[in-house]
């Protein structure tokens, strides 16, 4: 049984860790590694090798790091084959799905690469006679990222590259659940010429997480994964004053007004809800047809969903794979359960795929969900859609804002005027105009409102650059004698 290990000050490493957790091969159900959950004291080895890296890193030139930088952006590029199929192992997403998450995490360390560019400072000449004002941003120091098992390459690099192009040094903690990827990603950083102890990675359970969130060494947290946790982590973490940006779980809706293109928006929904077996952050969950949008709409999905491909993900002709863990597809099995019971129809179901011992469960479609049944009230996080009528856009809008979560939405519509009046209202942090999966690109900022988002800032982009460093101004005077003054007793004034 392959034992994975922690990452520490550029080496492979077991530290003081004893116990292990499993880590499943999702398309057959078997075990195929274990991985060691790290004790307080590896999480204090990893925190220690990053601050005595940060006392030379934190100082390395602009050039040195986006040299680093482009170097790594290279190894990643070339390994992209190899990074998706460690991930399509032990996620389970198919083989084109996890090159679409390298790719997506390639383009944060793009933006990263412009650093020289993203850091420059601000300069006002002569603020008052003799006087300059200048200000520039420095790293904080030692960061952490605490990461979900669902894009174990791309949330990650939504951190790392921007914290250690700004002159931090990070310590990642992915999930357990598929861990062997962060591992090949801290050997491209070593590749890279990135100094040992920069990038360090500790596996583990609440015990490391706690660990991190306690130390007094470590200055920033960024966290995303499920909501309970996300608060968990952004009290505890402000708690000890550090800076802390957890994005939470999501329920994405997508609203369907007559005037769409029904064939368009049912292809584009079917995709996004079952893509990824609906493992996604930004999947669309709950459709919500407007009008009499619904009947032709649900035929269709109900038509989508039995041509998607359910298979392994090793298999190119897969098009949804397995969901993470037996645990996970008994979960999603019982909100189809209970949606049946509380009245819903039961239009598309994926209760009774099995393929192998493998954690499969087929597409399903539920019509005529209302807001109190449990399938809509949590986030379910399978390859489950949810269709609510409604009679117009306002209420589709009302609805939508009742939601707790604020992750991503999208309309399918040929109206300009609702696309609008939709944007402006509605209360969720990434919209999709006829565009299902709005994830923003590197140079813009990625984050939810209310329960998906805990903290101020946004995650990469020019967000994540704030994030990672704090601003120092400079007032300086370089006085000649005879400009030389006497000081005075009232409070400075330009002159
Ligand atoms: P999770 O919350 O179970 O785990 C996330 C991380 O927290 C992991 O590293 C895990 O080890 C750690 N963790 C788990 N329980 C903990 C505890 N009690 N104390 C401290 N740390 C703990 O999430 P997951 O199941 O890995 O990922 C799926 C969730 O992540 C979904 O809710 C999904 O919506 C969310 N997600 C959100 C975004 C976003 O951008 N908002 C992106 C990806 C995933």
């Amino acid at each position: 049984m392959n034992t994975i290990q922690h990452w520490i000050g550029g080496t492979l490493i077991t530290g003081a860790s004893t116990r292990t957790a499993p880590v499943w091969n999702p398309a057959t159900g078997e075990q195929q590694a274990e991985v060691l959950l790290a004790e307080r004291a590896d999480v204090e080895a990893a925190v220690a090798a990053a601050n005595t890296a940060f006392e030379t890193w934190g100082d390395a030139s602009l050039s040195k790091r986006s040299g680093i930088l482009f170097a790594f952006r290279q190894l990643v590029h070339e390994h992209i084959d190899d990074l998706a199929a460690i991930v399509s192992d032990e996620h389970g997403k198919v083989l084109s799905d996890a090159r679409g998450e390298v790719q997506r995490g390639l383009e944060v360390v793009e933006f990263a690469c412009g650093i020289p560019q993203l850091l420059k400072g601000e300069y006002s000449d002569q603020v008052s006679a003799g006087v300059d004002s200048y200000s520039f941003r420095q790293p904080l120091g030692v960061v952490a990222g605490i990461t979900p098992f669902n894009f174990p390459v791309m949330v990650p690099m939504w951190m790392h590259p921007i914290a250690i192009a700004c002159g931090n040094t990070f310590v990642l903690k992915p999930s357990e659940r598929d861990p062997s990827v962060s591992l090949r990603i801290a050997q491209l950083w070593q590749q890279a010429g990135l100094p040992d102890g920069v990038f360090n990675v500790v596996h583990g359970d609440k015990v490391a997480v706690d660990a991190l969130l306690d130390s007094p060494t470590v200055t920033a947290v960024s966290f995303v994964g499920s909501t309970p946790i996300a608060r968990y982590i952004h009290e505890r973490a402000t708690t000890t004053g550090k800076r802390v940006q957890a994005l939470g779980g999501a329920k994405n809706h997508a609203v369907v007004l007559p005037d769409a293109d029904l064939e368009f928006a049912a292809n584009h929904l079917t995709a996004a809800a079952f893509g990824s077996a609906g493992q996604r952050c930004m999947a669309i969950s709950a459709t919500v047809a407007v009008g009499d949008a619904g009947d032709a709409l649900v035929k269709r999905l109900q038509e989508k969903a039995a041509t998607v491909r359910v298979g392994p993900g090793r298999d190119e002709s897969s098009e949804m794979g397995p969901v993470i863990t037996a645990e996970a597809r008994e979960r999603i099995v019982g909100y189809i359960d209970s949606a049946e019971k509380q009245g819903a129809t039961l239009v598309a179901d994926g209760r009774n795929l099995h393929i192998g011992k493998g954690f499969f469960v087929g597409p399903t479609v539920l019509d005529h969900v209302t807001a109190d049944m449990d399938a809509y009230r949590n986030e379910i996080f399978g390859p489950v859609l949810s269709v609510t009528r409604v009679d117009t856009v306002d209420d589709a809008i009302a609805f939508v804002n009742a939601n707790p979560y604020g992750n991503g939405t999208a309309i399918f519509t040929s109206s300009g005027e609702a696309a609008r009046r939709f944007q402006r209202k509605v209360t969720v942090g990434m919209i999709g105009i006829n565009v299902p999966i709005p994830v923003p690109m590197a140079y813009h900022s990625f984050g939810g409102w209310k329960d998906s988002l805990f903290g101020e800032s946004h995650i990469h982009g020019p967000e994540g650059i704030r994030f990672y460093t704090r601003a120092k101004v400079v007032t300086a005077r370089w006085p000649h004698v005879e400009h030389t003054v006497a000081a005075s007793y009232h409070f400075p004034t330009a002159t």
